[in-house]
């Protein structure tokens, strides 16, 4: 399910949910760190803030005065003044709210592009294993959704927040200086406001988390059948598979009635208290004027900052939760970029200029998770231009003999060297640049054909990608498309078939001419010509290379030198075909089970 939907409502923190940080402090402070450049326009940020917030405190309080001072007295010269001087503070007031606005949009854009540049080089100094443990939609929202909420957040919640406490501290502050007990009338709606909240949320609460819930399911469940709907479809499920979904509809609307109607009480009872606060000060206030205790413009004064006053709370209540959300949004951020990096390259790693491709597995044992033991025993030498197999049931290890010599992950003992070099002691950068990855599912990127096969050599001519592509017996169909190599692919790599798409991937193996290939044979059922022209391209490929072909089809690595079989992370059996065959064994049987099956 997408994070996306996830998204706090608004009176979200009404409901006590949690998206509490873990540390919030040094959060802050961290994402404060990403101001530091920007400190001078921060604090003209925060000048405007108060400037904004005093204004708007000046302005009713003029009012006051132009009632008491000048209307009351008949001084109309005076009223003109201060009317002037009235509309200079409202200017003054959006003014500055919109320069505190404009800046600061300018601070947090700036703040999560340096965000987002930092997490998308992380990604790349990270290894391999942290990308196996996790999903992609996860990280997807690291990148997407939290940066966003951070961005929001600092757009409008941060200005809210200090303007709202600043006002509200100003307007205590003058109501008390002006009449403590008017200002114990006003501050009395505070209590009925808060319990009045609090007795709404508590029904609501557990409405809106019912409908988050709901959603969620509902986005998930829509995720999956439209993405196996070619499953739904063949095995004739739609209607099975609507009427789950009106199930699953009937509860969000269900849910999504009853939360919206209470939490549509929220503005009507703010409203309410508004209008009681409103009448208690004209009243008492009036009774108060009347007793010359207070002046009419005090009354005016009060009637309007009990509205300022209210506003602020209810920002601030609101914004809290935002902020929160967002600060915790910034930590699950923050917990990528320290993450440990794949670790950087032993001091004094070589740079191999060229390899000619032997390969040693001293005894090499290794495991994903501590006290488990996914490989162990690994003993075999590979000749230089030889084409190992690696074979074995699921699981059995093929793929990690692979992410070891390619140092995905290192090995826990044993040693695997290349050329006699120990790989360890070489640097990463260079040891894969000697490598080329032919796999199942072949990546494409959104580009054009040309782009995807230079993706082997950047610098590579158009003419050397053509050559490739020869090879690759890849050529032909790339001409039949209309615009030919300027053809271009979208990631899914639709309108070309898994086949082309292994022959694509094969020739951009071919214009990088490393000396080890890695290959993983297809297992998905590709027609028998494009099957025989993908084996005879391999074959060019294979030529000279040292290869390790992980087989999932015994018949297309009899050529092979050498032919591991794997069982439990461990060499059950090794030889050429012939002899693995001859000893009768593990592989024997496969082979012949193999065979009748084919037959
Ligand atoms: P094969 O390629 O032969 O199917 P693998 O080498 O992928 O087998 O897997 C060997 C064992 O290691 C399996 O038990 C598998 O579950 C486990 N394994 C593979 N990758 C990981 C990983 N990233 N984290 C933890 N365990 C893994």
């Amino acid at each position: 399910m997408s994070k996306g939907s996830n998204k706090p409502h608004p009176h979200s923190h009404l409901f006590g949910e949690k998206v509490k940080p873990k540390n919030w402090i040094s959060t802050v402070k961290r994402i404060g760190r990403y101001f530091s450049d920007q400190k001078w326009l921060l604090s003209a940020v925060l000048f405007m803030v108060i400037i904004s917030s005093f204004l708007s405190l000046l302005g009713p309080f003029l009012i006051g005065v132009a009632i008491d001072s000048y209307i009351v007295k008949k001084d109309a010269e005076g009223l003109w003044k201060l009317l002037i001087g009235l509309i200079f503070v409202f200017a003054g007031h959006s003014v500055s709210i919109w320069l505190q606005n404009y800046w600061m949009i300018g601070i947090a854009q700036q703040t999560v592009y340096k965000m987002r540049n930092n997490l998308f080089k992380q990604f790349h100094r990270l290894s391999i294993s942290f990308f196996d443990k996790r999903q992609h939609g996860e990280l997807m929202s690291r990148v997407t959704n939290d940066i966003e909420n951070v961005s929001s957040t600092l757009n409008s919640s941060f200005i809210q927040v200090f303007s709202s406490i600043l006002t509200l501290a100003g307007t205590v502050g003058v109501m008390l200086y002006l009449s403590p007990l008017l200002t114990l009338i006003s501050l009395s709606i505070v209590p009925l406001m808060y319990f009045g909240l609090k007795w709404i949320t508590k029904r609501t609460g557990a409405r809106f988390k019912e409908q988050q819930r709901n959603l969620g399911e509902i986005n998930g469940y829509v995720e999956e059948i439209t993405s196996g709907q070619r499953i739904v479809k063949s095995f004739s499920q739609e209607q099975r598979v609507i009427e789950e979904f009106m199930v699953k509809n009937e509860k969000l609307r269900e849910s999504g009635y009853w939360a919206q109607t209470f939490s549509g009480f929220i503005p009507k009872l703010m409203n309410v208290l508004n209008n009681g606060s409103f009448a208690l000060i004209a009243g008492v206030g009036g009774v108060l004027a009347l007793n010359g205790k207070v002046s009419i413009g005090v009354i005016v004064i009060f009637v309007e900052y009990s509205r300022q006053f209210t506003r602020p709370l209810n920002d601030l209540a609101n914004q809290f939760n935002t902020l929160l959300s967002a600060v915790a949004g910034a930590e699950r951020v923050f917990d990528i970029l320290d993450e440990s990096q794949e670790e950087s390259d032993e001091g004094g790693a070589i740079d191999l200029s060229s390899v000619k491709g032997r390969v040693d597995f001293q005894d090499v044992a290794f495991s994903y998770e501590k006290d488990e033991h996914t490989v162990s025993n690994l003993s075999f030498s590979v000749e230089e231009g030889e084409t190992v197999a690696l074979v074995g049931p699921t699981g059995a290890g093929k793929t990690t003999v692979v992410n070891l010599l390619s140092r995905f992950y290192d090995t826990d003992k044993g040693k695997v060297l290349l050329d006699g070099h120990d790989i360890k002691k070489i640097k990463r950068s260079s040891l894969r640049s000697h490598m080329a990855f032919v796999l199942q599912d072949s990546f494409l990127f959104e580009g054009s054909i040309f782009e995807n096969i230079r993706y082997g050599r950047l610098n590579a001519t158009d003419e050397e990608v053509m050559e490739a592509a020869k090879l690759a017996n890849a050529h032909s169909f790339i001409q039949k498309f209309p615009k030919g190599y300027n053809s271009i692919l979208n990631q899914e790599g639709s309108g070309i078939s898994q086949g082309q798409k292994q022959l694509l991937s094969i020739a951009r193996a071919i214009l990088a001419d490393p000396s080890l290939l890695i290959l993983d044979e297809a297992t998905s059922s590709i027609d028998t010509i494009t099957e025989m022209k993908i084996q005879e391209a391999l074959q060019r490929l294979m030529r000279g290379r040292t290869s390790f072909v992980i087989a999932h089809r015994l018949n297309t690595i009899q050529q092979a030198d050498l032919i591991l079989v794997l069982h439990d992370g461990g060499i059950l059996e090794k030889g050429t075909h012939e002899q693995l065959l001859h000893q009768n064994g593990f592989y024997s049987s496969l082979y012949h089970s193999q065979l009748k099956r084919d037959a």
